[in-house]
């Protein structure tokens, strides 16, 4: 049975396309710097992307993680807001791999305070003071925001005061290219190094890009294979992220506009209220009241829809290239049938 599936934008099967891209794939062993389609993937995403260089990753994860370990030293400290991703739902790598000290500071649905940043920033030597290392900014943010291009230079004028790196994860940096409607290296150009994952909304099956200059992407390569990341014949899985970056961007706009759909939609349900403010890519945000989501979870999973229950207050659905307006309506049309009967 073919499940509509609105978890997460990770469960994009992927097309026709990769998978032919895939059994042509000219490969080799990519830790001699042999596999010519991984050497193609990093070359034309480090491009896309307006960077040096870049290295293809297991994934997001794997990426950020790279990224800190490469741009600190142990016992550094790295400046992220208290919600991202790094903080929240990396395991706790950041302590393991790269041993750093996160310093979190409270942000403003997704966005930092340029002012709090540079308050936060370790300035004068002490014997007792860690070392400011790094910033980390999230964007598009996976509360469905995309931080602003003025936030993202200010933050970037912080950090030239002090020298500091800054670390961009994009997960979803291409959904907020297509929210801003601008070229994605607007979104780049104010960072050092950037992540972002070919296996979310662009369907790839695995994988993420690391990207930054030619010093910070030799130190990676070492360090990614120190984390277990050389991989040999990875030319099979970079031949569909090729076809990711070449083909599939062009269809998040359309996953944007299936999201408003959606949530306009969903706003006929008066047992729902969506977070208008957090909808700008393909995720919609609600808070259920009077609603018993275990079973809804269960009711619709009877239907063929797959969704995550409530987080922290909030339900999640997220749209992406297998989802069509009719699965949307579908969805909405379950969810007032269960409604009626509950
Ligand atoms: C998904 C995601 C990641 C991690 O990617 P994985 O491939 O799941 O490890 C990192 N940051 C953000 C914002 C994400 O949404």
């Amino acid at each position: 049975m073919k499940f509509i599936d609105l978890r997460s934008d990770t469960v994009t099967e992927l097309t026709k396309d990769m998978r032919k891209s895939m059994y042509d794939a000219d490969v080799g062993d990519d830790v001699y710097g042999d596999d010519l389609t991984t050497n193609e993937l990093e070359r034309y995403a480090a491009k896309l992307v307006g960077k040096e260089s870049a290295i293809f990753v297991p994934s997001g994860t794997f990426g950020n993680q790279l990224s800190l370990l490469t741009h600190c030293n142990k016992g550094d400290e790295v400046i992220l807001g208290e919600d991202c991703h790094i903080v929240c739902h990396e395991v706790g790598a950041a302590a393991v791999i790269a041993g750093v000290q996160l310093r979190t500071l409270k942000s403003n649905n997704g966005e930092l305070s340029p002012m709090d940043i540079e308050t936060t920033i370790r300035k004068e030597e002490d014997i007792h003071y860690p070392n400011t290392a790094l910033i980390c900014i999230e964007n598009a943010h996976s509360n469905g925001r995309v931080i602003s291009l003025e936030n993202m230079a200010e933050i970037r004028q912080i950090a030239d005061k002090y020298h500091l790196p800054i670390h961009l994860d994009g997960a979803r940096l291409f959904n907020a290219a297509t929210y801003l409607d601008v070229d994605v290296k607007e979104v780049t150009k104010n960072v050092d190094s950037v992540m972002f994952c070919l296996s979310k909304g662009l369907c790839a099956p695995i994988g993420s890009i690391l990207a930054g200059n030619n010093e910070f992407i030799n130190k990676a390569r070492k360090y990614r294979k120190l984390m277990g990341g050389g991989l040999r014949q990875s030319g099979v899985i970079a031949a569909a992220g090729l076809v990711a970056l070449k083909d599939m961007r062009d269809n998040l706009k359309s996953d944007h506009e299936k999201a408003l759909y959606l949530a306009k939609e969903l706003a006929t349900i008066p047992e729902v209220s969506i977070l208008t403010n957090n909808l700008h890519i393909n995720m919609v945000y609600f808070k259920p009241s009077n609603i018993d989501t275990s079973k809804l979870v269960a009711y619709l999973l009877d239907k063929g829809i797959k969704i995550c229950d409530v987080e922290d207050g909030l339900m999640r659905f997220v749209t992406h290239y297998w989802i069509t307006k009719e699965n949307i309506d579908y969805v909405i049309h379950s969810m007032k049938e269960f409604l009626a009967c509950q």
